[in-house]
């Protein structure tokens, strides 16, 4: 695995794989480095990709200095992760060489409006503006053919989509799905950051979902059944919604058919995510 942290250079290796008649997969991660990171370095490999995996703590996306500076770092164990899982370059762009004005603020922004600032972009204003900027940025500097994105971040998943349709980017957005500990709490990086007894009371995000998937109801039934179950576990809930997969707009009472559950809560401290497809049916 070549291990690169120049901007040319990976440029450079990107350009000779292409060159090489070779299809570059490009798998984003901030590290700390789990099985669900290790599935989208596994799509790639079964597409007969070049992989290339960059670890990079996008400063941008963190509105809440705290939680960028709690966010968990492992390096090397990242490495021998990334090494194992099958990736052929681990690119870890300096802070300098993404963001050349950094410390100070970096003009130019990748903005997607009307997706962005819902939900999670409600909570977290900018994060999806630094989501789409440094997307757009890893992907012109790599010219991957596709990018893997994890169904976990499902919102991160629908901007990434539109960004790459409104900007005509030439690359195919992979959506890959959850991957789960066994009693159903989706992997996070951050999961590292819960005590024993928080993580019983984070399993409330999937059990929530879980009870939304297994009603035969409108969206608005769904909504109040999440949030209590959230709520009784004693989590702190930033929303628990249902949405069209696409627009993200949030579902009527009127609607049947497919489409996402999200949640999002705080169990101490932690902020943590989790979604599912769900099948609402309306009233007449
Ligand atoms: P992160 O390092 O958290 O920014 O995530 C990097 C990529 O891994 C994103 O596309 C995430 O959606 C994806 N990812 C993170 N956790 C999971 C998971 N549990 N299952 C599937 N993909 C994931």
């Amino acid at each position: 695995m070549l291990l690169v942290t120049d901007l040319e250079r990976w440029r450079r290796l990107a350009e000779d794989q292409r060159a090489g008649g070779r299809r570059i997969g490009l798998v984003a991660t901030m590290g700390a480095l789990h099985e669900g990171h290790q599935a989208l370095v596994a799509a790639a490999r079964a597409n007969g990709d070049y992989v290339i995996m960059t670890i990079f703590v996008n400063s941008r996306q963190f509105n809440d200095p705290n939680d960028l500076r709690a966010y968990p770092r492992t390096p090397g164990q990242d490495r021998a992760v990334a090494e194992s899982a099958g990736v052929d370059a681990l690119v870890e762009p300096t802070m300098g060489e993404m963001w050349p004005a950094f410390p100070d603020p970096t003009l130019t922004t990748v903005s997607v409006a009307g997706l962005g600032d819902r939900l999670e972009g409600a909570g977290r204003p900018g994060h999806f503006d630094g989501v789409a900027s440094v997307v757009a940025k890893l992907a012109i500097v790599t010219g991957p053919s596709r990018a893997y994105f994890g169904e976990k971040d499902f919102q991160q998943l629908a901007v990434v989509r539109r960004m790459v349709a409104d900007l005509g980017l030439d690359v195919t957005v992979v959506g890959c799905p959850i991957v789960r500990d066994d009693d159903g709490l989706a992997l996070s990086s951050r999961n590292v950051r819960l005590s024993p007894e928080a993580r019983a009371r984070a399993l409330s995000l999937s059990h929530a979902l879980g009870v939304a998937s297994g009603h035969d109801g409108p969206a608005s039934e769904m909504r109040a059944m999440m949030r209590a179950t959230m709520e009784h576990a004693g989590v702190q809930v930033a929303y628990a919604e249902v949405v069209d997969p696409i627009t993200l707009r949030p579902a009527d009472d009127t609607e049947t058919g497919l489409r996402r559950a999200l949640v999002a809560g705080v169990v101490d401290g932690v902020r943590l995510i989790d979604n599912r497809e769900v099948y609402v049916r309306g009233g007449h």
